[in-house]
Formats: structure tokens, C-alpha cells, sequence
């Protein structure tokens, strides 16, 4: 839903526009930068359970090969057409870019409401689907790599992955022909709570920087400030676990149904369990529900982490907004003229098109994964506890000093899957942040963050153009 009477790719040229004004890079390169290169429009019959056949709309666009694969989600949605298809690839791209993700971007959409289809339907069309991909070689792990969106989950993933094989059963990298599927099947953990990892880090990145707190007021880091998030899905959950774990308050929570609030700080996982048990996060022990759920956005806080839908932050609401820093862990939270109005009142925005990028980032560690054909640390996890081992024995022989059980339980620890992946993802997050605040700086910070981001992407991307050789 679009507030906007403008498109969808409108919107995301507007944005472009605006930073490659700012740049010096060519017309006829930042033309080829913002073109889709390849849309492919297809139909395909399925059988239905009745034996009736149905004629299913579908599409893939590959936004961007100025690097292979491309890269992005399929979601399954009556809403998906060629214009929301084409929009949500390009920002693949530039998201791929800014997290420094060698890939271009692609985006694909069935055009189905999947509550009407059985499971069996399910698989025939995620099946033909793929079928028809590969047929005009749209899918491939050096080609095109897809992966969970809207409607979608790690069983289509699986379901892709195993008709790819099943075509092309002498390509040894076969498996990574697209990501999010499941750990026993190619899949890699820490992708669940990928995406609320890395909005954590994006933001203790924004926090930590001292100067930008100074201008809004704030002291700097992530302790000690207050917390609203809408959403308590996979991303929003797992944002506010990590922001509670490292001494944020979260203050209030806001679902579909009502919002609770609660001002020395909800429990987070205590919540996500009485949802569990009751349906809903409203009447949490110590908290109070606020109706209706949407002035939750409205709320006296530090950071507001919109983690549910597009648009929820318009020029309607956006003069009640008081936080002083927008989270965007949804895809396209605050609508545009908000977000220049947010913008001229001093609001530091973390742009979707980077603080969401964790998804990605470690659907890139699987890509990898499946690659190599090894998981991450199987190699060097051994090697590594004896070299810590060995180190402990040296300094209590040296100091006299007696390490406990659990002392060298901490530290003699050879890195797991799970910890290399977190690491790679702090360290992709952190990078990508300071890249985006240093171009905000050379532009003296008159430019938005996500004017800066878009300014890191188109750069990279035409760089990329310059070493094809393709623009001298
Ligand atoms: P999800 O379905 O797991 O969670 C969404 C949550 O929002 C649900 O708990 C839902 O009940 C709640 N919600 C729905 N309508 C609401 C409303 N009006 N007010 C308050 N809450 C409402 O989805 P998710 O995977 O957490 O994705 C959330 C957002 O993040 C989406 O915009 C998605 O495109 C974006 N995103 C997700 C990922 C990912 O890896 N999951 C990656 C990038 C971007």
C-alpha cells in the first residue's frame, strides 16, 4: 500500500535521483545503474487438487549484473506486478552494494494469495516455477540465487533447491542455487535471527557515534536508552532481544491487535512467550495495552524500530513522531514525505536499504557455505581450542595463577558456525555504517543517511562498470 500516487520504482528512482546528483559519475552510467537488465513476465498452468488447471501470473527481474549472481527474495502475494517486482530488485542492488555483498540484485513474485492452495498445490507451482526459471536461465548459483520473501520460507526454498538438482544433476555447486533453506538441507544458522541481529548493530553502530548523539540530545551507546518497536515478527523480536541484552529499555511494543507499554522495560522474551500461550502480547503482567495500537509510534523514546509494515510513518503522523532516532528494520517504514520532514527537524533515520541488510549478509555466508562445501568453522574449530589451551597452560605456568573450569571454558573456544556467522555480520554491519556516515561527512551532513547510502551504492556499482571495461 502506497501512500504515494507515484509508483513504486517512481519512489526508488526519486531516491536515486537525489544521491546521483550529488555524484560525478556520468549520465549514461548512472542510466545503466538504474535500469532493470533483465524482466522476465511468465505464465504457467497448475494442476489444482480438483484436477482443474490454473493459469498462474508470475516474474523474476534481475535488477543489476554489473555483478553475479544476482540476488532476492520470491514472494508469493496477489499484490506482486512488474512495477513492485522491478522496484524491490533494484533495492537489492543497492542494498547488495552497501553492505558490500558481491552480487547485483533480482526480485521474483508469484501472484498468488497462498492461504487459497493446498501444500500440494503449493509445491507443484514453487516446483514449475523453478522449472521455468532454469528453462530461460534465470536461476543458478552463478546466475541468479533466490531466496525468502513475502509468503515464502524455508520449505519453497527446499522445494527450489531440490528441482534445480534434480535438472542439473552434474553441477556440483547445484545447492547453491538459492538460500534460506533449512540447516539439514544446505541452509546455515543464524540466518533466522539474521535480520534482528544485524538492526541491532546498525543501530549500536548509530549510537556509538558521539558526535551524532551530541546533536540529538543523547548520550552515547545503546544503554540506558528507551526502545518502542512495532512488530514482534522475526525481525522486530530478535532486534529488541539483542538492543534488552545490551541495556536498552524497551519500553513499549506494538502488534496488529494493541500495544503494550510498559516504562521500566518489558521482558522480551518473557512477551514473545505470553503471545505464545495467549495469542497476543496484550495484558503482559506489569505492562498497560494502549489502544490503538498505532499510537505506540507516537510514544516520548530514544529510538523507534518500525519492524512490521511499509508506510506506518506518513505525513499524518510524522509531526506526533518524538523519537529521536527511526530504525527502518521494515522494508520502506516511513513514507517519503515524512521522512523529509524527519529530516529537517534533525531525526537521525537508519534507512531500511541498510539496517535490514543482515538477511542478505548471511544468505551470502550460505551461498559461501554451499560453495566450499564445508560448514564454517568444521576446519578450524579444534585447532583452534587447542591453541587456546595451550596458550592458558604457558601463562599459568609463567604467572602461577590457576585459570578456573569455567575460565578456560570461555576463552579456550574454537569459533562455531554460528559464531563465524555472527561475527561476519557485525563486521559487514559496523563496515557498512561507518562507509555510509563517512560520505554523509564529506557532504558536510546536509545529506540524509539514506542519501549517503544510496551515494555508497551508485559509487561502488559504477566502479564496478568502470573495471568491466564497459564505460572507459
Ligand atoms: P513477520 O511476519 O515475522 O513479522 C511481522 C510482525 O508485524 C508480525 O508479528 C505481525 O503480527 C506484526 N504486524 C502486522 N501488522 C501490524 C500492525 N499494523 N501493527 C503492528 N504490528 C503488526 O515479518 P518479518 O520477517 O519480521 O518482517 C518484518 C519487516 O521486515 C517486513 O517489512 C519485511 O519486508 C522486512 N524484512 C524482513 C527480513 C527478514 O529476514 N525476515 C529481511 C529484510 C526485511
Amino acid at each position: 500500500m502506497s501512500t504515494s500516487a507515484i509508483s513504486f520504482s517512481d519512489q526508488v528512482n526519486k531516491n536515486f535521483d537525489r544521491a546521483a546528483a550529488l555524484s560525478d559519475i556520468p549520465p549514461d552510467v548512472l542510466e545503466q545503474i538504474r535500469n532493470s537488465n533483465s524482466v522476465y513476465k511468465l505464465t504457467f498452468p497448475v494442476r489444482r487438487d480438483n484436477g482443474g488447471i490454473e493459469v498462474i501470473d508470475a516474474y523474476r527481474v534481475e535488477h543489476s549484473h554489473h555483478r553475479l549472481p544476482t540476488k532476492g527474495g520470491i514472494r508469493f502475494s496477489l499484490a506482486v506486478n512488474q512495477d513492485e517486482v522491478e522496484a524491490l530488485a533494484a533495492l537489492m542492488t543497492y542494498k547488495c552494494a552497501v553492505a558490500d555483498i558481491p552480487y547485483g540484485g533480482a526480485k521474483g513474485g508469484i501472484c498468488i494469495d497462498r492461504s487459497l492452495y493446498s501444500e500440494a498445490e503449493l509445491e507443484r507451482i514453487t516446483r514449475r516455477y523453478t522449472f521455468e526459471l532454469l528453462k530461460k536461465n534465470f536461476i543458478g548459483p552463478g546466475v541468479d540465487v533466490p531466496a525468502p520473501d513475502m509468503g515464502t520460507g524455508a520449505q519453497e526454498m527446499a522445494w527450489i533447491a531440490d528441482t534445480y538438482m534434480q535438472m542439473s544433476r552434474n553441477e556440483i555447486d547445484a545447492i547453491g542455487c538459492v538460500t534460506g533453506k533449512p540447516v539439514q538441507f544446505g541452509g546455515i544458522r543464524g540466518r533466522k535471527e539474521a535480520t534482528g541481529l544485524g538492526v541491532y548493530f546498525g543501530i549500536r553502530e548509530a549510537c556509538d557515534d558521539a558526535d551524532d548523539m551530541k546533536q540529538l540530545g543523547l548520550k552515547t551507546g545503546v544503554e540506558g536508552k528507551t526502545v518502542v518497536v512495532q512488530g514482534l515478527g522475526n525481525v522486530g523480536f530478535h532486534a529488541a532481544k539483542f538492543l534488552s541484552e545490551s541495556g536498552a529499555k524497551v519500553i513499549a511494543i506494538a502488534e496488529y491487535d494493541g500495544a503494550i507499554v510498559d516504562r521500566s522495560g518489558i521482558d522480551v522474551e518473557a512477551c514473545q512467550k505470553h503471545r505464545q500461550e495467549t495469542g497476543s502480547i496484550l495484558g503482559l503482567p506489569g505492562s498497560e495495552d494502549l489502544q490503538p495500537s498505532a499510537a505506540a509510534l507516537e510514544l516520548e523514546c530514544d529510538i523507534l524500530v518500525p519492524a512490521a509494515l511499509e508506510n506506518v510513518i506518513t505525513g499524518e503522523n510524522v509531526g506526533r513522531v518524538k523519537a529521536k532516532i527511526i530504525a527502518e528494520a521494515a522494508n520502506g517504514p516511513v513514507a517519503a514525505d515524512a521522512g523529509e520532514q524527519l529530516s529537517k527537524r534533525g531525526c537521525l533515520v537508519l534507512p531500511d536499504m541498510y539496517l535490514n541488510a543482515g538477511g542478505v549478509t548471511v544468505s551470502y555466508f550460505e551461498w559461501l557455505k554451499n560453495l566450499d562445501h564445508v560448514r564454517p568453522g568444521r576446519m578450524e574449530k579444534r585447532f583452534e581450542e587447542n591453541v587456546y589451551r595451550n596458550l592458558l597452560d604457558a601463562i599459568e605456568s609463567a604467572s602461577g595463577y590457576s585459570f578456573s573450569a569455567e575460565e578456560r571454558k570461555g576463552i579456550a573456544k574454537g569459533a562455531d558456525e554460528q559464531d563465524l556467522v555472527r561475527s561476519g555480520l557485525d563486521e559487514t554491519m559496523t563496515n557498512a555504517y561507518r562507509n555510509i556516515r563517512e560520505q554523509r561527512r564529506r557532504h558536510k551532513d546536509q545529506v540524509d543517511l539514506r542519501t549517503s547510502a544510496f551515494l555508497v551504492a551508485i559509487n561502488r556499482i559504477a566502479s564496478a562498470y568502470e573495471h568491466l571495461g564497459i564505460f572507459p
